[in-house]
């Protein structure tokens, strides 16, 4: 990967500065097929120290989006073609509308929802499983966990947060939902072959039969800056670094996501000064700029938020 001359660094009040690479690669977009909604903006039930987006009880960076700024971005995205969704915050269970949402997008594409899992109650996970059999489209569900300890998993979620994880992942297990667990790589080693496979046996012993893991690297913004570190001038992308094929493979090359103030590449920049696109999803559709920090995250390790 050749080096960069000189980095750009964006200005921003209450931001910190935002480095950007002077030469980015440009991602025309293929088809827009997935589009996320940040259902919750950035209100979240607990703050985890590695939350790309610094989401929490008190961050208002972006607000929840009302039930008619979700049915008018559903008609829009029905005029694009998309073909599933995804909502995301924040924690969706906040949303007070939650349910009428989740029906409603599921009238016209499937649907998976990324949740701690703290909020889901007996009738809640009662109510997702009925959907979950009746629903014209597919809905899926993703918990995050990161560890199978509570020493592992707490310093990161929060006191107690381990426990009220799993009685969550139990109550839509008993009620016939088989979510996906997601687990951000917050210590060295957690994705190698014997961690995973003891994940897995974990997750079995919760009464899962078929355990469905995702392993994710943590992308070094948000308050993951904090805990580790931020990116370096080196790290960013540059024309010609994407290998052949690989544009297609990145979730940008046919994704989208609306928050309560408009449209992004993707659910990694929503925080991030200048990456907001436009008002409406047909602002969108234009070619981005691979310009950002998190991109070379994106490039070295293949990563997708798609389940
Ligand atoms: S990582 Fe997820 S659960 Fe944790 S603070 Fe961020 S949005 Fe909330
Ligand atoms: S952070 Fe990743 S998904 Fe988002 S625009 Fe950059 S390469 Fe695409």
């Amino acid at each position: 990967m050749s080096r960069p001359e000189s980095s750009r660094i964006l200005p921003m009040s209450n931001h910190p500065p935002v480095l950007t690479s002077p030469d980015p690669p440009e991602l025309d977009m293929d088809a827009l097929d997935t589009l996320w909604l940040q259902v919750t903006g950035t209100l979240c039930n607990i703050a985890c120290l590695h939350c790309f987006i610094t989401c929490g009880p008190k961050n208002h960076q972006h607000e929840m989006m009302t039930v008619e700024q979700v049915c008018n971005t559903l008609i829009e995205a029905q005029q694009q073609g998309v073909r599933e969704y995804y909502f995301t915050g924040g924690e969706p269970f906040l949303h007070p509308n939650i349910r009428a949402l989740i029906l409603m997008t599921l009238a016209q594409g499937p649907l998976s929802i990324l949740t701690n899992g703290i909020l889901i109650d007996d009738e809640m996970a009662a109510w997702l499983g009925d959907v979950f059999r009746d629903a014209p489209y597919s809905l899926d569900l993703r918990v995050s966990l990161d560890g199978y300890t509570a020493e592992d998993n707490d310093p990161i979620r929060g006191n107690g947060t381990f426990e009220r994880i799993i009685a969550g992942i139990k109550r839509l297990a008993s009620h016939g939902v088989n979510p996906v667990i997601t687990v951000t790589e917050v210590r060295p080693g957690m994705g190698q072959a014997h961690e995973r496979a003891t994940f897995i046996n974990f997750v079995r012993s919760l009464g899962i039969d078929k355990p469905r893991l995702k392993f994710l690297v943590p992308f070094l913004i948000g308050r993951e800056e904090r805990r580790t570190r931020g990116y370096t001038e080196n790290e960013l992308l540059h024309e010609g670094d994407l290998q052949p094929g690989e544009a297609q493979k990145l979730q940008c090359s046919s994704c989208r996501i609306v928050t309560d103030d408009g449209v992004y590449p993707c659910p990694l920049l929503i925080n991030t000064p200048g990456a907001k696109m436009g008002t409406s999803l047909r602002d969108g559709l234009q070619p981005i700029k691979l310009a950002w920090q998190p991109c070379y995250t994106c490039h070295v390790y293949g990563v997708t938020c798609r389940t």
